[in-house]
């Protein structure tokens, strides 16, 4: 058992004091009242706030170097699309004690009717997508991703091209949840997120960004789905974008509506910071999260990781996505590993 001990302690969605973070052999780590840490060896003492590890809940690990993105204090990435053979050795890497690289979540390939979206885009290799046409198609393609280590199925709902028949989608979600996994979809334009709210998928990949989502659509996703923010992928801070001012629009309805989102930037997808995103975090505040709101959209409940803030959280709303991208991962004690 080890014990962190810090001036504060944000978990659990608030900032608390008073309270110690105690880190089973097995990695789970709890808050419990400060008194419990036992001192001597066993406790680190660190400066400022710890939290549970940040994640970015869309990344393409083939397109960055997860190492840098570590460094720039992101704890746990989720990949969206790349081949998964490839992602499971990096997923299998970060796991080593004292590994550098960021823990790795993976989706299997892109499920897509034949020539679909992103069978077409040079940044996607042979392997990453797979073509599905009927409904064993679909039960045998989420069968291979499970098997091969994913954790998320990822679909493709593109307007831009051949799209899978709703019944074929439903078979993917009904498939994928059979195996407690949740489905992930790309929707791009007219008619893709009302496919995937009614196949009953769990994620979408971006906060829809092509077109305003109508009230009673959005509240039905906002009672069934997560959405992965990835607003700064319009524009890169550019005034004025008017793709991103539609995201926008849409997140905030779908947060009034009770939606819950999550932290995450498409990395490897153009010129975006290897690490964590001021800019994206600035877009989630403006679309109505807080501060507290935003930290639950970067971490999860049960994390086995953890990140430091040396200076401290700073719950001031225009102070705050500064401050936090000056958050670390916390390294584990190797000491209390060797021994
Ligand atoms: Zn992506």
């Amino acid at each position: 058992m080890q014990w962190l001990v810090a001036e504060s302690v944000w978990w659990g969605g608030r900032l608390r004091t008073g309270v110690a973070l105690r880190v089973a052999p097995n990695g789970l780590v709890k808050p419990v009242p400060a008194e419990l840490a036992p001192g001597g060896e066993d406790t680190r003492r660190f400066a400022g706030t710890l939290l549970p590890g940040l994640v970015d809940a869309h990344v393409h690990s083939a397109l960055v170097d997860l190492g840098t993105v570590r460094a720039g204090g992101i704890a746990e990435v989720w990949d969206l699309g790349g081949v998964p053979a490839r992602v499971a050795e990096l997923a299998e890497q970060a796991r080593e004690a004292g590994s550098a690289l960021p823990r790795v979540r993976y989706a299997g390939p892109f499920l897509i009717a034949p020539g679909g979206y992103p069978s077409d885009r040079a940044w996607a290799p042979a392997g990453s997508w797979r073509e599905i046409v009927t409904v064993a198609d679909a039960g045998a393609a989420v069968a291979e991703a499970s098997a091969a280590g994913a954790t998320l199925i990822k679909v493709t709902a593109h307007a831009g091209g051949p799209q899978l028949e709703l019944p074929v989608l439903s078979a993917v979600v009904a498939a994928a949840h059979a195996s407690e996994l949740p489905v992930v979809v790309h929707a791009e334009g007219p008619g893709t997120v009302a496919a995937a709210c009614s196949a009953g998928a769990d994620v979408l990949a971006h906060t829809p960004w092509t077109e305003r989502i109508d009230d009673s659509l959005l509240q039905a996703c906002a009672q069934r789905m997560r959405w992965i923010s990835t607003l700064d992928i319009h524009g890169w801070g550019r005034p004025d974008d008017p793709d991103r001012e539609v995201a926008v629009d849409n997140l905030r309805r779908f947060i009034g509506a009770g939606g819950t989102v999550r932290y995450g930037t498409d990395l490897g997808n153009g010129p975006l910071p290897a690490g964590i995103n001021v800019r994206e975090i600035r877009l989630l505040q403006s679309a109505g999260l807080t501060p507290d709101g935003v930290l639950t959209a970067m971490t999860e409940s049960g994390s086995s990781t953890v990140s430091w803030l040396p200076g401290g959280l700073d719950p001031d709303p225009e102070r705050f996505a500064d401050a936090l991208a000056t958050a670390r991962v916390l390294d584990a004690d190797s000491r209390l590993h060797s021994s």
